[in-house]
């Protein structure tokens, strides 16, 4: 749909978003938070430190389409003292995040997120995570891209103690 003349929403925004988490040890006979990334389990010895399911991708993402469009970032949306999020699903962020772009007259174009952790390699992982991401979103699986780093074994990330996410996202006028 062309925008009338007096139109002045720009046609493109760009927005950025991080997150990172902290990991701790989970207790025995499957307790305790799992590790979960773009809706995705994880194996891993270690889950996220978080009042939501602490999906470090999730989060990332999610303040990246806010960020585009200069609304609230995700901590002020969905604050950490609030129990209504406690053990919440982050889709609920991510949809949610979503709507109010389209409130305000635009959709996801594509996205590129970086994941930095330490283990388990996320290459086996990767297409199942854009599966989920493409069909949170609903768009296609060839605009969703998530690369994966370690981070050579140095500072918190390479001590396998936290999870680290960046994303880009470009939201068009719909
Ligand atoms: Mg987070």
């Amino acid at each position: 749909m062309t925008p009338p003349a007096t139109d002045t929403r720009p046609p493109f925004r760009i927005g950025q978003g991080y997150d990172l988490h902290r990991l701790e040890p989970l207790p025995p006979a499957g307790q305790g938070r799992p590790l979960i990334l773009g809706g995705v389990p994880l194996e891993h010895d270690k889950g996220p430190v978080s009042h939501s399911d602490g999906d470090a991708l999730l989060h990332a993402l999610t303040d990246a389409i806010l960020g585009a469009l200069a609304l609230p970032d995700i901590g002020q949306l969905f604050p950490d003292t609030d129990p209504r999020w406690k053990d919440a699903s982050s889709d609920l962020f991510l949809l949610e995040a979503l709507a109010l772009a389209q409130n305000a007259g635009y959709r996801l174009s594509n996205l590129d997120a970086t994941v930095i952790l330490e283990r388990p390699k996320l290459s086996p992982l990767k297409d199942r995570i854009r599966r989920n991401l493409a069909r949170l979103i609903g768009i296609d699986e060839s605009l969703v891209n998530v690369k994966a780093k370690t981070h050579e074994k140095v500072d918190a990330v390479g001590e396998n103690r936290a999870i680290e996410v960046h994303a880009v996202v470009l939201m068009t006028l719909a």
